[in-house]
Protein backbone atom coordinates (compact mmCIF):
# COMPACT_ATOMS: atom_id res chain seq x y z
CA UNK A 1 0.00 0.00 0.00
CA UNK A 2 1.01 3.91 -0.84
CA UNK A 3 0.37 6.46 1.73
CA UNK A 4 1.25 9.17 -0.15
CA UNK A 5 2.72 9.63 -3.27
CA UNK A 6 4.61 12.46 -4.98
CA UNK A 7 4.46 12.49 -9.24
CA UNK A 8 6.95 14.88 -11.07
CA UNK A 9 6.90 16.98 -8.06
CA UNK A 10 8.16 21.11 -8.55
CA UNK A 11 8.68 23.50 -6.02
CA UNK A 12 9.53 26.93 -7.32
CA UNK A 13 10.04 29.89 -4.71
CA UNK A 14 10.42 33.27 -5.33
CA UNK A 15 10.54 34.31 -9.41
CA UNK A 16 12.84 35.30 -12.20
CA UNK A 17 16.34 36.19 -11.17
CA UNK A 18 15.83 34.78 -7.37
CA UNK A 19 13.78 31.89 -8.49
CA UNK A 20 15.34 28.70 -6.30
CA UNK A 21 14.16 24.94 -7.72
CA UNK A 22 13.92 23.75 -4.06
CA UNK A 23 11.93 20.22 -5.64
CA UNK A 24 12.98 19.22 -9.40
CA UNK A 25 10.91 16.80 -10.11
CA UNK A 26 10.48 14.49 -7.80
CA UNK A 27 8.37 10.97 -7.87
CA UNK A 28 8.32 9.37 -4.84
CA UNK A 29 6.36 6.55 -3.40
CA UNK A 30 5.71 6.62 0.85
CA UNK A 31 5.12 3.15 1.92
CA UNK A 32 1.54 2.82 3.93
CA UNK A 33 2.50 1.11 7.85
CA UNK A 34 6.13 2.28 7.06
CA UNK A 35 8.77 4.31 8.88
CA UNK A 36 10.83 6.59 6.27
CA UNK A 37 13.43 9.19 7.10
CA UNK A 38 14.16 11.82 4.52
CA UNK A 39 17.86 12.90 4.46
CA UNK A 40 20.19 15.23 2.53
CA UNK A 41 22.24 18.40 2.71
CA UNK A 42 20.88 21.63 4.05
CA UNK A 43 19.00 23.30 1.11
CA UNK A 44 18.84 19.87 -0.54
CA UNK A 45 14.73 20.40 0.00
CA UNK A 46 13.84 18.48 3.08
CA UNK A 47 11.43 20.69 4.69
CA UNK A 48 10.11 21.81 1.13
CA UNK A 49 9.23 17.93 0.55
CA UNK A 50 7.63 17.18 4.03
CA UNK A 51 5.24 21.03 3.77
CA UNK A 52 4.16 20.02 0.39
CA UNK A 53 3.50 15.75 1.20
CA UNK A 54 1.07 17.34 4.36
CA UNK A 55 -0.32 19.54 2.02
CA UNK A 56 1.02 22.70 3.95
CA UNK A 57 1.93 24.25 0.95
CA UNK A 58 1.17 23.86 -2.81
CA UNK A 59 3.80 23.05 -5.68
CA UNK A 60 4.63 24.50 -8.42
CA UNK A 61 4.44 21.47 -11.29
CA UNK A 62 3.60 17.91 -10.99
CA UNK A 63 1.35 16.72 -8.11
CA UNK A 64 1.40 14.66 -4.10
CA UNK A 65 -1.26 12.12 -3.39
CA UNK A 66 -2.19 11.04 -0.37
CA UNK A 67 -3.65 7.74 -0.28
CA UNK A 68 -5.88 8.51 -3.40
CA UNK A 69 -6.63 11.72 -2.85
CA UNK A 70 -4.58 14.27 -5.09
CA UNK A 71 -4.26 17.32 -3.06
CA UNK A 72 -4.17 20.08 -5.24
CA UNK A 73 -7.78 18.81 -6.34
CA UNK A 74 -9.71 19.67 -2.91
CA UNK A 75 -10.47 22.72 -1.20
CA UNK A 76 -9.12 24.73 0.91
CA UNK A 77 -11.83 23.27 3.55
CA UNK A 78 -11.72 19.99 2.38
CA UNK A 79 -7.44 20.37 2.77
CA UNK A 80 -7.72 21.65 6.24
CA UNK A 81 -10.34 18.49 7.07
CA UNK A 82 -8.10 16.34 5.80
CA UNK A 83 -4.89 17.63 7.84
CA UNK A 84 -6.98 17.45 10.62
CA UNK A 85 -8.28 13.89 10.66
CA UNK A 86 -5.60 12.05 8.77
CA UNK A 87 -2.26 13.33 9.41
CA UNK A 88 -0.21 14.45 12.79
CA UNK A 89 2.57 16.76 12.75
CA UNK A 90 5.40 17.30 14.51
CA UNK A 91 7.46 20.38 13.34
CA UNK A 92 10.09 22.41 14.61
CA UNK A 93 8.46 25.40 15.37
CA UNK A 94 5.93 23.59 17.71
CA UNK A 95 2.59 25.80 17.08
CA UNK A 96 1.77 25.40 20.59
CA UNK A 97 -0.90 28.06 21.45
CA UNK A 98 1.03 30.02 24.26
CA UNK A 99 -2.86 30.71 26.07
CA UNK A 100 -3.96 27.04 26.75
CA UNK A 101 -2.27 24.37 28.72
CA UNK A 102 -0.11 21.65 27.70
CA UNK A 103 -2.92 19.13 28.07
CA UNK A 104 -5.21 21.83 26.34
CA UNK A 105 -2.60 21.88 23.85
CA UNK A 106 -2.63 18.32 22.78
CA UNK A 107 -6.76 17.67 22.91
CA UNK A 108 -7.37 20.66 20.76
CA UNK A 109 -7.10 18.84 17.30
CA UNK A 110 -9.82 15.85 18.32
CA UNK A 111 -11.87 18.76 20.18
CA UNK A 112 -11.87 20.93 16.45
CA UNK A 113 -12.46 17.31 14.84
CA UNK A 114 -15.55 16.48 17.55
CA UNK A 115 -13.79 13.65 18.69
CA UNK A 116 -13.32 11.94 22.38
CA UNK A 117 -10.04 11.46 23.28
CA UNK A 118 -9.04 7.90 24.46
CA UNK A 119 -8.20 8.80 27.76
CA UNK A 120 -6.29 5.29 28.35
CA UNK A 121 -3.92 5.80 25.67
CA UNK A 122 -3.91 9.85 26.34
CA UNK A 123 -2.12 8.48 29.90
CA UNK A 124 0.00 6.17 28.19
CA UNK A 125 1.20 8.54 25.99
CA UNK A 126 2.49 11.80 27.90
CA UNK A 127 3.66 9.20 30.59
CA UNK A 128 5.93 7.88 27.87
CA UNK A 129 6.98 11.77 26.80
CA UNK A 130 7.40 12.10 30.50
CA UNK A 131 5.49 15.70 30.75
CA UNK A 132 2.63 14.24 33.29
CA UNK A 133 3.29 16.15 35.77
CA UNK A 134 3.60 19.38 33.21
CA UNK A 135 0.08 19.29 31.79
CA UNK A 136 -1.28 22.17 33.32
CA UNK A 137 1.70 24.42 32.69
CA UNK A 138 1.21 26.28 29.81
CA UNK A 139 4.01 26.41 26.44
CA UNK A 140 6.17 29.34 28.49
CA UNK A 141 6.63 27.74 31.72
CA UNK A 142 7.83 24.72 29.81
CA UNK A 143 11.45 24.41 28.50
CA UNK A 144 11.93 23.68 24.83
CA UNK A 145 12.18 19.77 25.26
CA UNK A 146 9.47 20.19 27.13
CA UNK A 147 7.35 21.77 24.46
CA UNK A 148 8.42 19.54 21.70
CA UNK A 149 7.03 16.81 23.39
CA UNK A 150 3.71 18.11 23.92
CA UNK A 151 3.86 18.60 19.88
CA UNK A 152 4.53 15.60 19.74
CA UNK A 153 1.56 14.10 22.09
CA UNK A 154 -0.46 16.19 20.19
CA UNK A 155 0.36 14.69 16.76
CA UNK A 156 -0.16 11.33 17.77
CA UNK A 157 -2.99 11.69 20.43
CA UNK A 158 -5.27 11.16 17.83
CA UNK A 159 -3.45 7.40 16.17
CA UNK A 160 -3.50 9.89 12.76
CA UNK A 161 -3.22 7.50 9.38
CA UNK A 162 0.20 9.60 8.42
CA UNK A 163 2.51 11.58 11.11
CA UNK A 164 5.47 13.87 9.31
CA UNK A 165 8.17 14.80 11.42
CA UNK A 166 10.59 17.59 11.19
CA UNK A 167 13.68 17.27 13.03
CA UNK A 168 11.65 15.86 15.87
CA UNK A 169 14.91 15.27 18.21
CA UNK A 170 16.56 18.10 17.50
CA UNK A 171 15.84 19.69 20.74
CA UNK A 172 16.20 16.74 22.99
CA UNK A 173 18.76 15.38 24.86
CA UNK A 174 20.31 12.34 23.30
CA UNK A 175 17.78 10.15 26.18
CA UNK A 176 14.29 11.60 25.37
CA UNK A 177 15.97 11.73 21.23
CA UNK A 178 15.63 7.95 21.78
CA UNK A 179 12.77 7.62 23.61
CA UNK A 180 10.82 9.77 20.78
CA UNK A 181 12.22 7.25 17.86
CA UNK A 182 11.20 4.01 19.43
CA UNK A 183 7.52 6.08 20.58
CA UNK A 184 7.69 6.81 16.76
CA UNK A 185 8.39 3.05 15.80
CA UNK A 186 5.86 1.15 17.99
CA UNK A 187 3.21 4.07 16.18
CA UNK A 188 4.09 2.25 12.71
CA UNK A 189 4.93 -1.75 13.78
CA UNK A 190 2.59 -1.89 16.97
CA UNK A 191 -0.37 0.62 15.53
CA UNK A 192 0.56 0.46 11.41
CA UNK A 193 0.58 4.12 11.50
CA UNK A 194 3.04 5.38 8.74
CA UNK A 195 5.88 7.84 9.66
CA UNK A 196 7.96 10.69 7.22
CA UNK A 197 10.55 11.94 9.07
CA UNK A 198 13.07 14.61 7.75
CA UNK A 199 16.38 14.34 9.93
CA UNK A 200 19.97 15.32 9.78
CA UNK A 201 21.13 12.60 12.24
CA UNK A 202 22.30 9.09 11.04
CA UNK A 203 21.23 7.49 14.37
CA UNK A 204 17.92 8.88 14.25
CA UNK A 205 17.32 7.32 10.66
CA UNK A 206 18.24 4.43 11.57
CA UNK A 207 15.42 4.19 13.44
CA UNK A 208 13.20 3.84 10.12
CA UNK A 209 12.80 1.16 7.32
CA UNK A 210 13.90 3.42 4.71
CA UNK A 211 16.38 6.22 4.43
CA UNK A 212 15.43 8.06 1.11
CA UNK A 213 17.75 10.99 0.15
CA UNK A 214 17.21 14.38 -1.34
CA UNK A 215 20.13 16.99 -3.01
CA UNK A 216 19.30 19.74 -4.97
CA UNK A 217 15.51 18.92 -4.81
CA UNK A 218 16.04 15.41 -6.31
CA UNK A 219 15.91 12.21 -5.56
CA UNK A 220 19.50 11.24 -5.29
CA UNK A 221 19.19 7.03 -3.67
CA UNK A 222 17.30 5.28 -1.09
CA UNK A 223 18.45 2.78 1.45
CA UNK A 224 16.34 0.25 3.53
CA UNK A 225 16.67 -1.43 7.17
CA UNK A 226 19.08 1.52 7.29
CA UNK A 227 22.03 1.65 10.08
CA UNK A 228 24.21 4.64 11.64
CA UNK A 229 26.90 3.49 9.37
CA UNK A 230 25.38 2.79 6.12
CA UNK A 231 23.76 6.44 6.03
CA UNK A 232 26.31 8.60 6.90
P1 LIG B 1 16.19 21.59 3.57
O1 LIG B 1 15.01 21.33 4.42
O2 LIG B 1 16.75 20.36 2.93
O3 LIG B 1 17.24 22.40 4.26
P2 LIG B 1 14.45 23.46 2.20
O4 LIG B 1 13.32 22.70 1.65
O5 LIG B 1 14.27 24.22 3.46
O6 LIG B 1 15.70 22.46 2.32
O7 LIG B 1 15.00 24.46 1.11
C1 LIG B 1 15.31 24.07 -0.24
C2 LIG B 1 15.74 25.31 -0.99
O8 LIG B 1 14.63 26.19 -1.13
C3 LIG B 1 16.82 26.12 -0.30
O9 LIG B 1 17.63 26.71 -1.31
C4 LIG B 1 16.03 27.18 0.45
O10 LIG B 1 16.80 28.34 0.67
C5 LIG B 1 14.88 27.44 -0.49
N1 LIG B 1 13.66 27.85 0.21
C6 LIG B 1 12.97 27.12 1.13
N2 LIG B 1 11.87 27.77 1.55
C7 LIG B 1 11.87 28.94 0.88
C8 LIG B 1 11.00 30.06 0.86
N3 LIG B 1 9.90 30.09 1.62
N4 LIG B 1 11.32 31.09 0.06
C9 LIG B 1 12.42 31.06 -0.72
N5 LIG B 1 13.28 30.03 -0.76
C10 LIG B 1 13.02 28.99 0.02
P1 LIG C 1 15.80 23.16 7.98
O1 LIG C 1 16.75 23.04 6.84
O2 LIG C 1 16.47 22.95 9.30
O3 LIG C 1 14.57 22.37 7.80
P2 LIG C 1 15.49 25.86 7.10
O4 LIG C 1 16.24 26.89 7.84
O5 LIG C 1 15.98 25.40 5.77
O6 LIG C 1 15.29 24.65 8.08
O7 LIG C 1 14.00 26.32 6.88
C1 LIG C 1 13.14 26.62 7.92
C2 LIG C 1 11.89 27.23 7.31
O8 LIG C 1 12.24 28.45 6.65
C3 LIG C 1 11.27 26.31 6.27
O9 LIG C 1 9.90 26.20 6.54
C4 LIG C 1 11.51 26.96 4.93
O10 LIG C 1 10.36 26.89 4.10
C5 LIG C 1 11.80 28.40 5.29
N1 LIG C 1 12.92 28.90 4.47
C6 LIG C 1 14.08 28.26 4.19
N2 LIG C 1 14.86 28.98 3.37
C7 LIG C 1 14.16 30.12 3.12
C8 LIG C 1 14.42 31.27 2.35
N3 LIG C 1 15.52 31.40 1.62
N4 LIG C 1 13.48 32.25 2.33
C9 LIG C 1 12.37 32.12 3.04
N5 LIG C 1 12.06 31.04 3.79
C10 LIG C 1 12.93 30.06 3.83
Amino acid sequence: RVAARTVGLVKVYGRGEAAVRALDGVDLEIHAGRFTAIMGPSGSGKSTMMHLLAGLDTGSGGSVFLGETELSSLSDKALTTVRRDRIGFVFQSFNLLPQLTAEQNILLPLELAGKQPDRKWFDELVEILGITARLGHRPSELSGGQQQRVAVARALVSRPEVIFADEPTGNLDSKSGHELLDLLRRSVHQFGQTVVMVTHDPVAASYADRVVLLADGKLAGEIYQPTADSVL
